[in-house]
């Protein structure tokens, strides 16, 4: 089967030949078939070196032999029942001691976990309005979207304020007039589509004292930077947010989400308090996830994800010492290059599976012959494309 025969099949079935907006590359794709480590293989017989990771979720790469053993058995053993079990207690207990964030709950996907944050927040503080910040993508749901973005409700755009990114200023402002209706400011500290920039610290501060004095709810969006520190890139600037949003890395390569924080603000859940809020989810939690994802993290220990955030800052400094305009932090990397759907072939063409805006995010079984290779296949790419 060609990868043209595949796509013409896709589009008799899907619409575009898509059902992920987020990976589309135009014309179309590349259909991946396996991948061991760092490598995928892709239906040609094409062999890449993977810094796209599932857009930075595998950061151990693909088929880790200690994570397949794992959820082997566990998909032995069940892979999802109508109870709880012990495997979504032992992934709480080790996301508290990781993040310091006494209390959790579980869901299938980023985009759920910051739905179910701003469910939390608005029904901890009895208010409607969630602030958010232009460029910063928070995953598909409708409050978290570009408000003018086709299919998005008036009435939901109108309990939505979004602010310049960065902006402490409008932030004052807002919760100067509004502050009494804000549930949440919704932040990331390194806002991906917004160019993968560290937030400014002096920004941070103030946004989390502001939010604190209007008595609002700070949640930080960790889906992506999670992989940053041990405990999320938050305990790098000191923050005590109120909630967390967890994704990504968490689900050892198996759908997930999660939302961690302050016990008061998560005990609104709680099926034990009057009138709780309640949250389903067919297989939130379910032991194929939580055991992997658990055994992931495991493997992701202070040494682990030093070493991994030292390639990344050494692939950025030798791409920057070589003139390629680029961003990040550690081991998540971004290329501020014009024209990224170009960019994107050209860096496959060259043997990197890249993110279709240029995010080339490392995982541990990259050596640094791996990561050489990455970057001369980037330098080589930008001087095709000069
Ligand atoms: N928040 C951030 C910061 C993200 O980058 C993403 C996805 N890339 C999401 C939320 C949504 O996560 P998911 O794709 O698992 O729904």
């Amino acid at each position: 089967m060609t990868v043209a025969e595949l796509r013409d099949r896709a589009r008799r079935v899907m619409p575009g030949g898509n059902t992920r907006s987020t990976l589309f590359v135009p014309p179309h794709p590349p259909y991946a078939v396996s991948g061991a480590g760092c490598v995928v293989t892709d239906a040609t017989g094409h062999r890449v070196v993977d810094c796209n990771n599932n857009y930075t979720a595998l950061i151990h790469g693909h088929a880790h032999p200690e994570l397949v053993a794992v959820a082997t058995e566990a998909v032995a053993a069940g892979s999802a029942f109508g109870l709880p079990t012990e495997s979504e207690v032992v992934c709480a207990e080790l996301l508290r001691e990781r993040t310091g964030l006494p209390s959790w709950r579980f869901c299938n996907s980023g985009t759920e976990a910051v739905m179910m944050a701003l469910r939390g927040a608005r029904a901890a503080t009895g208010r409607d309005l969630v602030v958010r910040f232009a460029g910063s993508y928070h995953g598909t749901y409708d409050a978290v979207v570009d408000p003018a973005a086709p299919g998005v409700p008036g009435s939901v755009a109108d309990s939505v304020v979004t602010l310049p990114q960065g902006d402490a200023g409008a932030l004052a402002d807002l919760l100067r007039s509004r502050g009494s209706e804000v549930a949440a400011v919704l932040l990331d500290l390194m806002p991906n589509r917004a160019g993968l920039r560290p937030a400014d610290p002096a920004f941070v501060e103030q946004a989390a004292d502001l939010t604190r004095r209007a008595g609002a709810l700070l949640v930080v969006d960790e889906v992506i930077t999670l992989r940053l520190e041990v405990g999320g890139l938050h305990t790098r600037y000191g923050l005590e947010p109120d909630l967390v949003t967890v994704g990504k890395v968490v689900g050892g390569g198996f759908p997930v989400g999660g939302v961690g924080g302050r016990a008061e603000v998560l005990d609104s859940f709680s099926p034990l308090t009057d009138g709780p809020v309640s949250w389903g989810g067919t297989f939130s939690a379910n032991p194929v996830t939580m055991r992997t994802g658990t055994a992931a993290l495991r493997l992701f220990g202070a040494a682990e994800v030093a070493a991994l955030n030292a390639r990344g800052d050494r692939l950025r400094g030798e791409l920057a010492g070589r003139g390629v305009p680029v961003s990040g932090s550690g081991s998540l990397v971004r290329l501020l290059l014009p024209d990224p759907g170009a960019t994107w072939w050209r860096l496959y063409e060259r043997g990197v599976l890249a993110g279709t805006n240029g995010l080339l995010a490392l995982s541990t079984p990259m050596t640094d012959d791996d990561v050489d290779a990455v970057r001369d296949a980037v330098l080589s790419a930008v001087e095709g494309a000069a």
